[in-house]
Formats: C-alpha cells, sequence, structure tokens
C-alpha cells in the first residue's frame, strides 16, 4: 500500500515525489517513457532560480530524480489504464501488470505538442515535420528550415536550429509574440532567421520527405510556396488528460480544474504542471505545483 503514487515524471511529478518522500510518505511515480518529461525536449533551461550555465532538460531531470530517490521515493517505467475506487480512501491504480492501491493520487501527466492541422502533416510526420527541434533539429544540418508558432517554444526552436540549419524561417499567424522579449530579440538579431508573419502554413509537399511548404497571408490571401526541408511545429500544447478526463472535471481546453491546494474534483486526487489549467507552464510552475499537491496530499492522509 502507498501513501502517494504520482502519475507522471515530469518536474511536477518529481518535485511531488521530493516532498512526499522527505514528509515520510510511501511514494511510487509512474511514468510511461523516461522521467524529465517536456524537460528532456529542451535544450537549456535558462530560468530555474539557482540553476547557473544552462544545464540542458534531461541534466535538470536526473538531478531531480536523484534527489526524489535520496527520500526513498520509488519510480516504476508503466502505463496508467484505470483508476478504480477513485471516491473511496484506498483507490487502486492499475498499469497492465500491477494494482496499486493507494490513500492518494497526483496527476502529473504533462501535456503534448498541438497539431498544425495543415495539410500533409500526418504524412510527413517523422520524415521532415518534427514537434521536437532539440531532438530532430541535428537531422538538418546546414539545410533550411522552418518553425511555425510565436510562443516561447517556437523562438527557443528558431535560436536552437539557427546553430546548425543555413537558414531558418519563423512563420507566425500576426504580428505579435506571446514569446519573452528577450527571445524575440535574439531572434531579431540572429542572421540566420527570417520572420514571415501574417501568415499560416495551409500544405506541406514532398515527395517522400518535406521538400516544400504552401504558406498562405492572412491578410492577403496570397498564396506563396517555401523551399524547406523541414518544419517544427510549435503551436502549443495539449494537456495529456485522457485518463484524468474519465474521473476529474476538466476545462473547455481539456486541462484539469483544481483549486490553489491542487485538489481536484475527487477528494484525495490532486494535480500539477502542465496538466492543469493554470496561467504559466514552465518548469519552475510545475515543480512549485508538484510541492503543493503532495503537501495537500500529506494533510488530506494525516487528515
Ligand atoms: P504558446 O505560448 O501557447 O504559443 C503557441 C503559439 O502558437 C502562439 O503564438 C499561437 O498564436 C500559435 N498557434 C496556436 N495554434 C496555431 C495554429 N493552429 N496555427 C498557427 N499558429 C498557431 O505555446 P508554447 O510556445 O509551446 O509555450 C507553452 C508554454 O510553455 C508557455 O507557457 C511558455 O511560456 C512555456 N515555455 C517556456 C519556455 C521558457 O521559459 N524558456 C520555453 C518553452 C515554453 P497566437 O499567439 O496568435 O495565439
Amino acid at each position: 500500500m502507498y501513501d502517494i503514487v504520482i502519475i507522471g515524471g515530469g518536474a511536477a511529478g518529481m518535485s511531488a515525489a521530493l516532498y512526499a518522500g522527505r514528509s515520510g510518505m510511501k511514494t511510487l511515480v509512474i511514468e510511461s517513457l523516461a522521467v524529465g518529461g517536456q524537460m528532456n525536449q529542451t535544450y537549456e533551461i535558462a530560468n530555474y532560480p539557482g540553476v547557473l550555465n544552462n544545464p540542458d532538460g534531461t541534466s535538470l531531470a536526473m538531478s531531480m530524480k536523484e534527489q526524489a530517490l535520496e527520500y526513498d521515493a520509488e519510480f516504476t517505467s508503466e502505463t496508467v489504464k484505470e483508476i478504480k475506487d477513485i471516491h473511496e480512501k484506498i483507490k487502486k491504480v492499475v498499469t497492465r501488470k500491477n494494482v496499486y492501491e493507494t490513500k492518494a493520487v497526483i496527476f502529473a501527466t504533462g501535456a503534448n505538442p498541438r497539431k498544425l492541422g495543415a495539410d500533409g502533416e500526418e504524412k510527413f510526420h517523422g520524415m521532415g515535420v518534427s514537434y521536437c527541434a532539440t531532438c530532430d533539429g541535428a537531422f538538418f544540418k546546414g539545410q533550411e528550415t522552418a518553425v511555425v508558432g510565436g510562443g516561447n517554444t517556437a523562438f527557443e526552436d528558431a535560436l536552437y536550429l539557427s546553430r546548425f540549419c543555413k537558414k531558418v524561417y519563423l512563420i507566425h499567424r500576426r504580428e505579435g509574440f506571446r514569446a519573452e522579449a528577450t527571445m524575440v530579440n535574439a531572434v531579431k538579431n540572429n542572421d540566420k532567421i527570417e520572420f514571415i508573419l501574417n501568415s499560416t502554413v495551409e500544405k506541406i509537399k514532398g515527395d517522400t520527405t518535406v521538400s516544400s511548404i504552401e504558406i498562405k497571408n492572412t491578410i492577403t490571401g496570397a498564396i506563396s510556396e517555401l523551399s524547406v526541408s523541414g518544419l517544427f511545429v510549435a503551436v502549443g500544447r495539449d494537456a495529456n488528460s485522457g485518463l484524468a478526463g474519465k474521473y476529474l472535471r476538466l476545462d473547455k481546453e481539456g486541462f484539469i480544474i483544481t483549486d490553489r491546494y491542487m485538489q481536484t474534483s475527487v477528494k484525495g486526487v490532486y494535480a500539477a504542471g502542465d496538466v492543469r489549467d493554470t496561467p504559466l507552464r514552465q518548469v519552475i510552475t510545475a515543480a512549485s505545483d508538484g510541492a503543493i499537491a503532495a503537501t495537500s496530499a500529506i494533510h488530506y492522509i494525516n487528515g
């Protein structure tokens, strides 16, 4: 029997594990992929207070895991299929191989890159269309690529790709950006990156791999073609809330609704990090959510 089972081993899950472990709670983190979550797709973390020299996301994730292990949190690599008796005092977290009994559950399942919805996107996924510049960027050394989006991810991706691509186009559907000013300035000062604004990607073309994209000007409606061999989609994230949605209240965009204690619509069940309805999705906010969720779960368990 566990005190707290945490579903998801990203920044939120590992922070929750650290806080739960330090409080003497018997804690299990269930992660279906590698621990670290979206941190594993970040080539440098420049805004986590106290962490200098911009480590890559995986290194920071490994340190978080080490810290949680020091306080006896357990980790397992499995996929959760369902939660039985979620309204009971003892809940059962079911994977393909195991049933874990627990007093509290924390959903820290994160978010996934959103699809663009362009013609050819599915066909060329992995053949020139990518959702992770840090994972796939190196395949495009010396080539021309494009990034779609106007948020921090798109700007970070464009800067990363400019290190080894011949040219990077940053395509955004309007003129204003969501990205932070420092990143916008860095892109503006980068000779290898060219903005294509007020534009949407309508079609992705090629034979077996991407060779060009069709772009529509949102003001004039004019269609043009741009030769690129890679298209990096960075248009936001969708909550990884398929499992949670069976049991918990979600907002209209699919994020888990919590109160400020990270309490969900079900007693003894908490949510933390990118999967919950929150105004900011960063490593630091995920870690903060995890700490609050674990503390709330501990109070709940201790009555
Ligand atoms: P985001 O901030 O939600 O930005 C998504 C961008 O994609 C927006 O500019 C949006 O345009 C555009 N977009 C959405 N749907 C589109 C579509 N169908 N076609 C074309 N464009 C579309 O997403 P994000 O950049 O992935 O960032 C997610 C969160 O992670 C944010 O909170 C961000 O701050 C955080 N993050 C932080 C860092 C960092 O601090 N270093 C790095 C990466 C991400 P509109 O603006 O017109 O809506």
